[in-house]
C-alpha cells in the first residue's frame, strides 16, 4: 500500500467542513479591514528563502525541501528551487517584481499551504498551512506606522474570536532595529562567552553564528545561563522605544490585552521593531497558533529598489483548526433532502426533480437515490445514514398526481406537496 509521505496528511471530510468554515470567517474579516487576497506560487528560487528568512535561522540551514530543476533548458538548468517553507518572502518579492509601491498602502493576505522538514508531531507537519496577512508600502504611506502594528494586532484577535477560539494569550516585544540588533548582538556575544561551554550544541552554534537565536532555545538545562542574558529592551534606540510605546498605546486604547515577553525574537531573521506570537493553552507543545513582525529592511535585502516597511502574521492554520471549540459535526451542511426513486423508469424523474429543487434554490443541499435499491427501507436507510431532514418519494403514483410523499425523518410526518410548493416546502423548515 503506498502511504501518504510523512509529515503530510489527507484532510477528509466531515473536518474539511472545519477548514472551509474557519477560512470563509477568516476571509469574512479581511474583507472587513480591506484586505486583498493574493496568491504566489508554491516554489520560489532557493536564492529567496536564502536571503529573505535567513541562512542561519533552522528553517534554512535545516529544514527546506530543495531541489535541483532537471530543465533542459539553459535558463533552467541546475538552478535551484525550494517548496516554500513561509509567505512572507514570497509575497514581498511579488510586491517588487510588480512594482506595488505605485499602489500605495498594500494589505494582502493569502492562504496556503508550506513546506518544513520538521520532525512530525501534534500540531506540526512537514505540509501544513497558514493564513497570512501582510501591509506593506512605501514609508509615504504610512506603511510604518505604529497603527498599522497595532491594526495588524487587532485584526488578529478580531479572527480569532470569529472562528471562536477564546483564551489565548499576545505575547509582545520589540527586536529593536538594525543597528539596535547588532548592539545587542555583541552584549550578548561577550555576556555569552564565559557561559557558553555549559550550554546546548546549538547554542554554541549560535553564540558565534547568531547570539540572538540562543533567545530560542528550549533545553531546559540552558534556561537558567538565558534568564541572565542582557535584554532587548536595554539597547532599542529613541525611535523604536518611541514606536513600540505608541503601538502598546494604541492597544491599551482598545482594549487589547498582551503580555511582554523580551525573549520573543522570532526564528526568521528579517524582523524588526514588533514582533509578537499568540499562544493557546490547549495545544500543548506546539501552543503557537500564529506569529508575525514588522520587516521593515526586508524589501531592500530581497532587492527592492526604495524601502518597503511592512509587519505582517502567519497563522498555523493545522493548529487553528485543533483549538476550535467547534466539532466538524457542527458545522458540516447535512442534506435536506434524500431523493428517493421508487420502481423501474424512476432515475429519470428523480433527476429532473433533483434539478428542479436545486435550481429553484440555491441554499438547498439535494441528494440523489437510485431506482436499483428497489426496496424504500433502502433509501431510508441511506437517508438516515447521511442525516438528511426528508425523504421524497417519487413512484409511479407520485409522477401521474404531480405531488409526492414529503417525509421528515426525525417526526415521521409524511404530507403530499404539490411539484410547484416542493422546494418552498423543504426549505422552509430548515430556513435556507
Ligand atoms: P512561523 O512562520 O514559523 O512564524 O510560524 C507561524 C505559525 O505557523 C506558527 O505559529 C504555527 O502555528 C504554524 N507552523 C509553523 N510551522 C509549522 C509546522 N511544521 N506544522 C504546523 N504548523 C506550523
Amino acid at each position: 500500500m503506498i502511504k501518504a509521505v510523512r509529515g503530510t496528511r489527507d484532510l477528509l471530510p466531515p473536518d474539511t467542513a472545519l477548514w472551509n468554515f474557519v477560512e470563509a470567517t477568516v476571509r469574512d474579516v479581511f474583507r472587513a479591514y480591506n484586505f486583498h487576497e493574493i496568491r504566489t506560487p508554491i516554489f520560489e528560487s532557493t536564492e529567496l528563502f536564502a536571503r529573505g528568512v535567513g541562512e542561519e535561522t533552522d528553517i534554512v540551514a535545516k529544514e527546506m525541501f530543495t531541489w535541483e530543476d532537471r530543465g533542459r533548458a539553459e535558463s533552467d538548468k541546475g538552478q535551484s528551487l525550494t517548496l516554500r517553507p513561509e509567505n512572507t518572502a514570497g509575497i514581498v518579492r511579488a510586491y517588487i517584481e510588480h512594482k506595488m509601491w505605485d499602489r500605495g498602502l498594500n494589505k494582502f493576505f493569502s492562504i496556503g499551504p508550506m513546506f518544513r522538514r520538521e520532525r512530525p508531531q501534534k500540531g506540526r507537519y512537514r505540509q501544513f498551512f497558514q493564513i497570512d496577512a501582510e501591509i506593506i508600502g512605501p514609508p509615504s504611506v504610512g506603511s510604518e506606522s505604529p497603527a498599522r502594528d497595532a491594526e495588524i494586532l487587532e485584526l488578529v484577535t478580531t479572527l480569532l474570536d470569529r472562528v471562536g477560539i477564546a483564551g489565548w494569550t499576545l505575547e509582545l516585544n520589540s527586536v529593536g532595529c538594525p543597528a539596535d540588533r547588532v548592539k545587542f548582538n555583541e552584549a550578548l556575544r561577550a555576556a555569552l562567552h564565559p557561559v557558553v561551554g555549559k550550554m546546548c550544541a546549538d547554542c554554541q552554534r549560535r553564540a558565534i553564528t547568531n547570539p540572538l537565536r540562543v533567545l530560542d532555545c528550549k533545553v531546559p538545562e540552558d534556561q537558567p545561563i538565558i534568564e541572565t542574558l542582557p535584554r532587548i529592551s536595554q539597547f532599542l534606540d529613541e525611535a523604536c522605544r518611541t514606536h513600540f510605546e505608541q503601538v502598546k498605546e494604541i492597544l491599551n486604547a482598545v482594549g487589547i490585552p498582551y503580555t511582554l515577553n523580551e525573549r520573543l525574537v522570532r526564528g526568521l531573521d528579517y524582523y524588526t521593531r514588533t514582533a509578537f506570537e499568540f499562544t493557546h493553552g490547549a495545544l500543548g507543545a506546539q501552543n503557537a497558533i500564529l506569529g508575525g513582525g514588522r520587516y521593515d529592511g526586508l524589501a531592500e535585502a530581497l532587492g527592492s529598489p526604495q524601502p518597503a516597511p511592512g509587519i505582517g502574521f502567519a497563522i498555523g492554520e493545522d493548529r487553528l483548526v485543533l483549538s476550535l471549540a467547534a466539532t466538524a459535526e457542527s458545522v458540516q451542511r447535512k442534506p435536506d433532502v434524500y431523493i428517493a426513486p421508487l420502481g423501474a423508469g424512476m432515475d429519470r424523474e428523480a433527476a429532473k426533480l433533483a434539478r428542479e429543487l436545486r435550481r429553484s434554490n440555491k441554499d438547498l443541499v439535494v441528494e440523489l437515490g437510485d431506482e436499483s435499491f428497489r426496496k424504500l427501507k433502502k433509501s431510508f436507510e441511506a437517508a438516515d445514514k447521511m442525516g438528511a431532514r426528508y425523504i421524497l418519494i417519487v413512484g409511479e403514483n407520485e409522477v401521474k398526481a404531480d405531488a409526492f410523499a414529503l417525509k421528515h425523518l426525525a417526526t415521521g410526518q409524511q404530507v403530499t406537496v404539490p411539484r410547484a410548493e416542493l422546494a418552498k416546502r423543504i426549505a422552509h423548515a430548515n430556513g435556507a
